[in-house]
């Protein structure tokens, strides 16, 4: 079953609503002139919280072949949890993505795999799709642990979703020592953990699941890195940091193909 390539762009704590319109345009304007074909990629933009509304509104007013997403969404339903956004506020913002379990969540918010599950469930309770976030430290991979580890916690993610959901989610292979750091995995060591997370899925359960799950990597990714990444059998897009935020560089990295 042929899946569908997907770059998405993690603005991470970038861009005000302001700055979006502009990053927004000049991307649209740019994937134009790069004759891009909305069949052939995904493109995903994934700003922070304050800047969704006004993406959407971009986005829908002048349908452009983008769509967008959260960085993080909340495991409870609306109700007294101060700060938090739920999955129903993303929902009703147009959001068809929502990162779960960035390692800058999991390092500076403390979140477990217990707590991304939750949100990956909430998320695909309300309709949306979660891009579940793995991946090593510098640490576990120097151990030799990174396939052990990073599969680890996609079980954990995936723990009691139906095979149904988990056939449509996205997972993302970021291992931590590549993020923002200029040093990308070779495709090499990017396929040897998206295979053995394919593996994995299709173990948990079943071929057609583990064929239909779609599965990223991220970290460092940049026009000149991006083909030799995409050419790997398991890995089906990027989900992408500091070049997201450079117009040019992204539209090049959604028209990979
Ligand atoms: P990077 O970030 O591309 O800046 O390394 C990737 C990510 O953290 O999603």
């Amino acid at each position: 079953m042929a899946r569908k390539p997907i770059m998405a762009g993690n603005w991470k704590m970038n861009m005000n609503h302001v700055d979006a319109v502009g990053l927004v345009q000049k991307l649209a304007f740019t994937l134009q002139d790069k004759g891009y074909d909305p069949e052939a990629s995904e493109c995903v933009v994934i700003p922070p919280f304050t800047g969704i509304r006004t993406v959407q509104t971009l986005i829908e007013g002048d349908r452009l072949p983008i769509v967008h997403g959260a960085q993080d969404v909340s495991e409870h339903d609306d109700g007294a949890y101060t700060g938090d956004i739920s999955a129903d506020m993303l929902a009703k913002l147009g959001c068809t993505y929502v990162i779960v379990g960035h390692s800058e969540r999991r390092q500076y918010h403390g979140e477990t795999d217990e707590l991304v599950n939750a949100k990956a469930v909430k998320a695909l309770s309300k309709g949306l799709t979660p891009i579940i976030c793995v991946g090593e430290s510098l640490e576990v991979r120097k151990a030799g642990q990174h396939v052990e580890f990073t599969v680890a916690q996609v079980r954990g993610a995936l723990a009691g979703i139906p095979a149904g959901q988990v056939a449509g989610l996205v997972i993302a292979y970021e291992p931590v020592w590549a993020i923002g750091t200029g040093e990308v995995a070779t495709p090499e060591d990017a396929q040897e953990v998206c295979g053995a997370i394919r593996r994995a899925v299709t173990e948990l359960y079943d071929e057609a699941t583990g064929q239909s799950v779609r599965i990223q990597y991220g970290g460092s990714v940049k026009p000149g890195s991006v083909t030799a990444i995409m050419a790997k059998p398991d890995i089906d897009g990027a989900l992408v940091g500091g070049a997201s935020l450079k117009p040019d560089d992204f539209a090049a990295i959604v028209r990979f193909y």
